[in-house]
């Protein structure tokens, strides 16, 4: 049962979503403390050292989408600008590089069934229902391709109507990378968790909350105890079942089995020189991203900024696939794929490495996965594990918002103030 005036919140989970709703409770007065298993704060928002890139490289998070209002405020907030994406993006197919978008194939027809759909189902069965045709087979390619590579989503799973609203509203708002990074964004909230008084404890890693008289109690697997007047979930969601949870909660948590979550591995690779800008007869100098169909498909570069870095990105069921290669395997795979691409020698490529990093989130014990996508059962669990219920255990996180722009930094920080006033405006 939640007290009348809760005064004290622990908060399990340092990420986005854990100090933007940490922020908002300890500015309105609250007691915070905050509970988080690693042992720094930002979760999938990932810095790596920038003494090894040149640049402070992301090994989570990288790009602000769309409008991100909540994104952008907060980057208002802390002074920190957006560096605008330029360049040209590039397609290798069957050998060939060329530039620009390859269009979607029979886009009018598509969106025109996408428009009259009723009733949601999975993607890949209304790939199936639709167009099922031969003549269809690079439509279906195209949009799986999106599904898996850019939701990070199983296309069996992935609601149809989720793709709908992203395919329709597309290239909304300036994309870009924020100069400094996300990390800077996270080195923000968390001066403002401190100024308003939050207590941030690393390491601490919560395997059971339990609720009696008014009050839980956070276990931590170490053996310390947090005691506080509610608490707040907002670990990834394939950790949630993994911390023991008072009957109640345990419930609404398992609604959470009908929210997709999707692995992504991140490969980057840093060479001596930017030799793709001059790649025989093409010339790569802008290249902003490229797709192809190599093990490791998608590739970008930090264009504008002219660091010899490429990022490797594979994301979806394929990543599960690579679920037991170590690091230095994943390398390998990433260098494979660009030779592949760029028709260049693995060895030359080998001997260009200067430095390279790979991280498959998938294996990563506090996220086990990238970020969540949506089902055709979705957004009934959101509103269930988010209607406040009288217990003292509530959730919050990326996966539980119900807007466009889910598995975002941006639905990160909307769902962690969402939380805060729901919290503050039922108890005042
Ligand atoms: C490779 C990759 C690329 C991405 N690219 C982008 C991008 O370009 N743009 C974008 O907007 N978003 C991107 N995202 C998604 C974005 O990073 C996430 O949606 C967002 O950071 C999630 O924030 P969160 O606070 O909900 O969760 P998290 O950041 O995961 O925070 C939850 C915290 O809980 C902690 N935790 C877990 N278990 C426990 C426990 N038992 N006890 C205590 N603490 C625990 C975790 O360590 C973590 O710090 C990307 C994600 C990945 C992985």
């Amino acid at each position: 049962m939640l007290p009348r005036h809760p005064a004290h919140f622990v908060i399990v989970g340092a990420g986005a979503a854990g100090l933007m709703t940490a922020r908002e409770l300890a500015r309105a007065g609250k007691r915070v403390t905050i509970l988080e298993a690693r042992e720094r704060c930002g979760g999938r928002i990932y810095p790596l050292p920038t003494q090894e890139f040149g640049y402070p490289p992301e090994g989570g998070a990288e790009f602000v989408h769309g409008a991100a209002p909540f994104t952008r405020a907060l980057m208002r907030e802390a002074r920190l600008s957006l560096s605008p994406l330029e360049g040209t993006r590039w397609n290798a197919r069957r050998g060939a590089l060329s530039p620009g978008e390859s269009p979607t194939p029979h886009a009018g027809r598509l969106h025109r069934a996408l428009r009259t759909l009723k009733t949601d189902l999975p993607i890949a069965e209304f790939l199936k229902t639709h167009f099922a045709g031969r003549q269809y087979s690079e439509l279906r390619r195209t949009i799986t391709r999106m599904v898996e590579g850019y939701d990070a989503a199983d296309p069996s799973r992935a609601s149809t109507f989720s793709i709908r609203d992203e395919l329709m509203e597309r290239g909304n708002g300036q994309q870009g990378r924020i100069a400094g990074g996300y990390g800077a964004l996270i080195e923000y909230l968390e001066s403002e968790c401190h100024r308003y008084g939050a207590s941030i404890h690393l390491d601490a890693a919560v395997g059971a909350i339990d609720a009696r008289r008014e009050r839980v109690a956070a276990r931590c697997h170490g053996g310390t105890v947090f005691e506080a007047d509610a608490a707040i979930l907002t670990v990834p969601l394939p950790l949630l079942p993994e911390i023991a949870l008072p009957a109640a909660a345990r419930e609404k948590a398992a609604t959470s089995a009908d929210i997709g979550f999707g692995n992504v591995v991140k490969i980057l690779l840093r060479f001596a020189t930017k030799w793709w800008a001059d790649n025989g007869r093409r010339h790569l100098a802008d290249l902003s991203f490229l797709f192809s169909s190599a093990t490791v498909p998608t590739w970008w570069t930090q264009h504008p900024a002219g660091y010899p870095v490429l990022t490797g990105w594979l994301a979806g069921p394929k990543a599960d696939r690579v679920a037991r290669l170590d690091t230095s395997e994943l390398v390998e795979v990433g260098l494979t794929s660009l030779a592949e691409i760029f028709d260049r020698s693995l060895d030359r490529l080998r001997q260009d490495l200067v430095t390279s990093q790979a991280i498959n989130w998938g294996n990563d014990p506090f996220a086990r996965g990238a970020y969540s996508y949506a089902t055709t059962k979705t957004r009934e669990a959101q509103s269930a594990l988010k209607k406040p219920d009288g217990g003292a255990v509530f959730f919050s996180g990326e996966a539980l918002y119900a807007g466009r722009d889910m598995g975002t930094v941006e639905a990160a920080l909307a769902s962690g103030r969402e939380t805060a006033r729901t919290i503050l405006a039922a108890r005042p």
